[in-house]
C-alpha cells in the first residue's frame, strides 16, 4: 500500500512503481518512455469499466490515451468515479458528438494568422509549438490538433511564426503553448526564448502548460536556468483537483518560483471532478500554498464528445459566489466562457451591483446583505467633501 493523500498530507512517493530505481523515477525521460498508452497497458494496474474499455478502443480515432506513471498512482483504483480517473481514462461518451459541440470550439483556426499562430486580440497571440502533451486530458478544446489522433498533421514551424511576431509590432505578448511547451528539449526552448526576447516589442512571455502537474520531474534545474536566462518568463500551469496538489508539484513549483516564474493557474469546471465547493475551496488552498495564483477557471469548451464532463453555468458562478468573501481574495479564480466562434474570454460573475442610480450604488455582499455606496451625480463622495475634492486612496 502507497501513502494516500489526506486532507492534510500530500501524495507523495512512487506508488506502484516503488520497485523502480529513484534515479528512473525522477528522470522525466524515463517518466514519457514508460507511459501508459494502451488498453493492455491500463489493464495490469486498474479493472476498467466497459464503458472506459470501449473509450480507451476509441481514443486513437481521437485523442490518444497516455498516462505517466507519475499520474496514474494519483488514480483512485477502487473507484469509478475518481476524479483524477475521469480527467484521463477515457470513457465511451467521448463518442458522442451533442449538436451543439465542435472540433474547434472557440474558433482558433478562423484566426491563425499563420501556421502555429493564433492571432485573435490585437496586442497578443497564441504560438503552438507542439502537438505532444505528456499526458491527455480527455477534455482537451484543442483534440482536433493535440496528439494527431484525428490526422490535423500540425508540424510546429517555429521560424515562419517568429517571423510573423517580428514583423507584427503591436504583438506585445506571446502565449507559448501546444501540446504542451515544456516537451520540447532544452535547447529548443533556449532557442525559442531567446530569439522572442530578442524581439523588441515582445514585452511578456508566458508559457501554457500541463508538465508540472503531469511530469514534476521536468522541471529540472537545468530547465529552470533556461527561464532565469530569459525571465520574466510567465506560467500558467493547469491543476483541477486538490488531489493533484503532491509533494513532487509543490517542489517543482518552488524551483519555477524560485527561478523567477510567476504561476497562475487554469482549471477547468468538470462534473464530478471539481464541481462542489469543498474540492474547489481546497484546491484554491493548495495553489496558494504552493505559490501558485488561482487565475481562471474555465467553463469546459463545447468540444466534441464532452457533454459528460461539462457542468451548468450556475454551478461555475455558485462556486464563486461561494468562495468569494469566503476565503481569501488571492485565492479566486475569474470563471470565464471562451465564447465559441471566437469572442474570446469572457468573465461570468455573480450578481454583486444590484442597481446604480446617479445617486447610489446599491451593493449585495456575500452574506447576501445590502449596503449603499453614495454617489452625487454619478461621482463617489464622501460625507462633507464635495465631490471635485475626492481622491482614490490606498486600496490596502
Ligand atoms: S495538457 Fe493541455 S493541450 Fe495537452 S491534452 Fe491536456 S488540455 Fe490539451
Amino acid at each position: 500500500m502507497y501513502p494516500r493523500d489526506t486532507k492534510d498530507r500530500w501524495f507523495q512517493g512512487q506508488g506502484l512503481w516503488s520497485h523502480v530505481p529513484e534515479s528512473d523515477w525522477k528522470n522525466w525521460k524515463w517518466q514519457l518512455k514508460n507511459r501508459l498508452t494502451s488498453v493492455e497497458q491500463v489493464e495490469k494496474y486498474l479493472e476498467l469499466t466497459p464503458q472506459e474499455r470501449a473509450g480507451c478502443y476509441f481514443s486513437g480515432r481521437k485523442l490518444a490515451l497516455a498516462i505517466t506513471p507519475y499520474f496514474f498512482n494519483l488514480i483512485d483504483r477502487d473507484d469509478p468515479n475518481c476524479p483524477i480517473r475521469r480527467q484521463i481514462i477515457p470513457r465511451e461518451e467521448e463518442m458522442e458528438t451533442a449538436p451543439e459541440e465542435l472540433l474547434d470550439p472557440v474558433g482558433e483556426e478562423g484566426s491563425m494568422a499563420v501556421k502555429g499562430i493564433v492571432h485573435r486580440y490585437p496586442d497578443r497571440v497564441l504560438f503552438l509549438v507542439t502537438d505532444r502533451c505528456a499526458s491527455y486530458c480527455r477534455y482537451c478544446t484543442r483534440s482536433r490538433l493535440v496528439s494527431n489522433a484525428q490526422d490535423y498533421n500540425f508540424h510546429p514551424e517555429f521560424e515562419s511564426g517568429l517571423a510573423y511576431i517580428e514583423s507584427h509590432p503591436e504583438i506585445r505578448d506571446v502565449l507559448l503553448s501546444g501540446g504542451d511547451p515544456l516537451l520540447l528539449s532544452d535547447r529548443k526552448l533556449d532557442y525559442l526564448l531567446g530569439r522572442l526576447r530578442a524581439i523588441p516589442h515582445v514585452e511578456f512571455i508566458r508559457i501554457g502548460s500541463r508538465i508540472p502537474v503531469f511530469l514534476p520531474q521536468r522541471i529540472t534545474p537545468e530547465l529552470c536556468e533556461i527561464f532565469k536566462k530569459h525571465g520574466p518568463i510567465w506560467m500558467s500551469i493547469h491543476v483541477n483537483h486538490p488531489r493533484e496538489c503532491t509533494e513532487e508539484l509543490r517542489q517543482a513549483t518552488e524551483r519555477l518560483s524560485y527561478a523567477g516564474v510567476p504561476l497562475g493557474n487554469q482549471s477547468v469546471l468538470l462534473k464530478g471532478v471539481n464541481d462542489n465547493v469543498e474540492t474547489m475551496k481546497s484546491l484554491v488552498h493548495r495553489l496558494l500554498m504552493m505559490r501558485v495564483r488561482p487565475y481562471y477557471l474555465y467553463q469546459c469548451d463545447l468540444i466534441t464528445g464532452s457533454a459528460h464532463l461539462r457542468t451548468d453555468v450556475r454551478t461555475g458562478i455558485e462556486l464563486i459566489n461561494q468562495l468569494r468573501g469566503h476565503t481569501t481574495g488571492y485565492a479566486i479564480p475569474q470563471y470565464v466562457i471562451d465564447a465559441p466562434g471566437g469572442g474570446g474570454k469572457v468573465p461570468i460573475n455573480p450578481e454583486y451591483v444590484k442597481k446604480i442610480t446617479d445617486s447610489e450604488v446599491v451593493l449585495r455582499n456575500f452574506q447576501g446583505k445590502t449596503y449603499r455606496y453614495p454617489l452625487v451625480n454619478g461621482v463617489p463622495v464622501a460625507s462633507g467633501v464635495r465631490p471635485e475634492e475626492v481622491s482614490v486612496g490606498c486600496p490596502g
